[in-house]
């Protein structure tokens, strides 16, 4: 288990160094805006959507290690999702990172189970999801961690 705790936290350590989808994206179609002022991260989140299917995703924002790395690992999860895939994947991640329960199949995002012990985290691990969301349900509020739960 040790060994998977290390793959799991070099997964971080990559996007954090390596961030995916990072900038705008020029054929954006939605656009959605995620702050997390308990920690002072940022996060925006650009889809192009055609039908009902994530065709492309970017981020851009600033903060912490976890918030970035993060929202990286969310462009790669989501690229090529249905909306409710997208949904159920978020639903799965937020799950690992309130409980530290790894998913059933093995997936990246299990990379941030460790946040549980961190309750203040969450809300860094979760925010680019909640722009993703936001974007996907082309809700023009900005995402703000203090509007949910966690
Ligand atoms: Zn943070």
């Amino acid at each position: 288990m040790n060994d998977l705790t290390d793959l799991y936290q070099s997964v971080i350590l990559d996007h954090n160094r390596r961030p995916r989808n990072r900038g705008k994206l020029p054929t954006a179609n939605r656009v959605a805006h995620g702050d997390n002022p308990s920690c002072g991260d940022q996060c925006s989140v650009f889809l192009r959507l055609e039908g009902d299917r994530i065709a492309d995703i970017s981020f851009d924002g600033a903060g912490c290690a976890i918030s970035q790395a993060s929202a990286s690992l969310m462009t790669t999860q989501l690229k090529g999702k249905t909306a409710a895939e997208a949904q159920a994947l978020y639903d799965q991640f937020h799950h690992i990172v309130t409980t530290g329960e790894p998913p059933e199949e093995i997936n990246d995002i299990a990379a941030f189970a460790g946040v549980h012990s961190f309750p203040a985290r969450i809300k860094c691990a979760t925010l680019g999801w909640h722009a993703a969301l936001n974007a996907l349900k082309n809700d023009p509020t900005e995402a703000t961690t203090e509007t949910h739960k966690d």
